[in-house]
């Protein structure tokens, strides 16, 4: 059993787009725009052990506002640069009822499965209280990074970091408390 960091990915890994205090994703690849610290915060993680998980809500495939090939593309481009153990995608809306889409925990717990995740040594990273939710059901540390968006806040999470590469030095700092 290997522990994992659990990345939400507009906020978290990339830009995203806010438009009347709503966060949204890049639209086209060009829109692509990786935050600073993010390449040095998961190379630190991944060499001190932890398996790289993206889990990421594009409910606006569903919504017929972004197609499904740009969404491809955008992860096709992350793989390409940071290598993530999976990147893995809710592409429904919540009147599609699925088990996947944050807050419900199906993609960490699908990941827990298929890679054989120790989940209460893990960390979930978000910028949403749905990333947040989906990663204490799933029975993770959670992160939440604000970023002040005009929605309701998490009901509880374990960490508030304003970065990916503050809530990595966060989660080293604990490691070296054990
Ligand atoms: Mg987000
Ligand atoms: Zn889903």
């Amino acid at each position: 059993m290997r522990p994992a960091v659990f990345l939400d990915r507009d906020g978290v890994i990339n830009r995203a787009f806010v438009r009347n205090g709503t966060p949204y994703p890049p639209d086209s690849l060009a829109a692509l725009e990786i935050l600073p610290g993010v390449p040095e915060a998961l190379n630190v993680l991944r060499s001190r052990g932890y398996l790289l998980v993206v889990v990421t809500n594009q409910p606006d495939v569903a919504r017929g506002t972004l197609s499904r090939g740009v969404v491809d593309g955008i992860h096709a481009r992350l793989q390409g640069e940071f290598h993530f153990d999976a990147i893995l995608t809710c592409f429904h809306d919540d009147t599609d009822d699925c088990d996947c889409r944050k807050p419900q925990p199906g993609l960490l717990l699908r990941a827990a499965h298929d890679f054989g995740i120790d989940l209460g040594s893990s960390f979930m990273v978000g910028d949403r209280w749905r990333d947040v939710e989906a990663g204490r059901r799933a029975g993770c540390r959670t992160f939440f990074i604000d970023c002040s968006y005009d929605e309701r806040l998490p009901s509880s999470f374990d960490f508030r970091a304003g970065s990916l590469m503050e809530a990595s030095e966060i989660i080293l700092a604990q490691l070296d408390l054990r």
